[in-house]
């Protein structure tokens, strides 16, 4: 979490450097003299628009900024600045805006080909994914179930360039992110991916709106078209009330809510959602689910979501399953209803379970 009085120091100390008055430093931000104080002071942070001029200004980065030092080495500056865009890779998403209708994107957004995961211990080794094989088609919301321990967060995070396959090849939108080297992964995920994850990960010192509005920041969309994008979306999620609080203000539902408006914002090829509705009640975790089938729909996204629960499952179009590393089935909704395919899940994990 950022330090807001560790970064204040930080400006006031960069300011005098360059021989500056804090009036100096606003006239050149037209800005308020009151504003810079309050920085100075650790009462608030810049606003989202404001970080990249005052890092001009100020000759640091944004890494540096956020970090409320300047980083000497220049060795671990690449370092740090590498962690920085992990970090807010995953609290963001990814900054893709370019639009995608006129690109000949494959049918299918992500291709999982014979792919296993070996992890090898001191003194034992564990198959967590085994020769795992599946396409999802673009628009389309898939689950992914299986009990404790079966490798469904393993074959997530390969997809999610978090971990790397023993074997097999993973494709999305048609490139295989298996070769692309660890330097590079970040900078992939930023632009192809959304997350979603249980422990929400939104950032604590910058409000709901500021939040979705750093992911598009981050791509350079122009100021202007900001507001109204996250204006129009966050009814439609049903958090324009809740724009101007604080991740901590609000309830778990409406931060999950925002995760997905921050997610889909950027327009990512899939978005990997782990127990999304793990942390909440039955009420917000409809919703949620609600929410994310709307995605699916309205804003054609696309959806990777991992689930123990039933009910959650029963709002995906496909269904699969896994156990010991293996997907052994998978259930599509066809017609039916979300109690008929409730219930079909219910048979098939029965019947998965009772397998040799
Ligand atoms: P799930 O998410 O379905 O509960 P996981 O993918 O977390 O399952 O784990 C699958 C198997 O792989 C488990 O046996 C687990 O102990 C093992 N495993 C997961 N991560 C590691 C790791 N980093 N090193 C060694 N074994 C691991
Ligand atoms: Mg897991």
């Amino acid at each position: 979490m950022m330090n807001q009085i560790k970064i204040g120091a930080f400006i006031s100390e960069r300011r005098k450097a360059k021989g500056w008055t804090q009036s100096q430093l606003a006239e050149k931000l037209e800005i308020t003299d009151k504003a810079v104080s309050k920085w100075e002071t650790g009462r608030s942070m810049p606003d989202l628009s404001l970080f990249m001029p005052l890092c001009t200004l100020l000759d640091v980065t944004l890494n540096e900024l956020f970090a409320g030092e300047c980083i000497a080495e220049e060795k671990w500056k690449e370092k740090a600045d590498e962690v920085l865009m992990d970090v807010i890779t995953n609290w963001l998403g990814h900054d893709q805006w370019e639009s995608k209708e006129n690109d000949t994107t494959p049918e299918n957004v992500l291709e999982v080909e014979n792919v296993s995961k070996l992890y090898e211990t001191e003194n034992h080794s564990v198959l967590a994914v085994n020769d795992v094989s599946f396409p999802i088609p673009r628009g389309s919301f898939v689950g992914i179930m299986g009990a404790s321990g079966s490798g469904k967060s393993t074959l997530l995070h390969l997809i999610a360039t978090i971990d790397k396959p023993t074997n097999g090849s993973i494709r999305i939108s048609g490139q295989n992110i298996v070769d692309i080297p660890d330097e590079a992964a970040a900078e992939f995920r930023r632009r192809h991916l959304g997350f979603v994850f249980q422990e929400y990960n939104l950032l604590e010192t910058l409000t709901i709106y500021e939040n979705i509005a750093l992911a598009l920041t981050m791509k350079e969309v122009s100021k202007e078209s900001i507001r109204p994008m996250i204006q129009s979306l966050s009814e439609k999620l049903d958090i324009s009330a809740i724009l101007d609080k604080f991740p901590y203000e609000v309830s778990g539902g409406q931060r999950q809510r925002c995760a997905c408006a921050r997610a889909i914002v950027v327009n990512p090829d899939i978005i990997l959602a782990d127990e999304p509705t793990g942390a909440l009640d039955s009420r917000a975790a409809r919703q949620l689910l609600d929410t994310l089938a709307m995605l699916c729909r309205e804003y054609s996204a696309t959806i990777l979501m991992v689930t123990h629960d039933v009910m959650a499952a029963s709002y995906c179009d496909r269904i699969l399953f896994m156990k010991d590393g293996e997907i052994k089935a998978a259930l599509n909704r066809e017609q039916e209803n979300k109690q008929t395919f409730f219930a079909d899940i219910l048979k098939k994990i029965e019947w998965i379970e009772g397998m040799p």
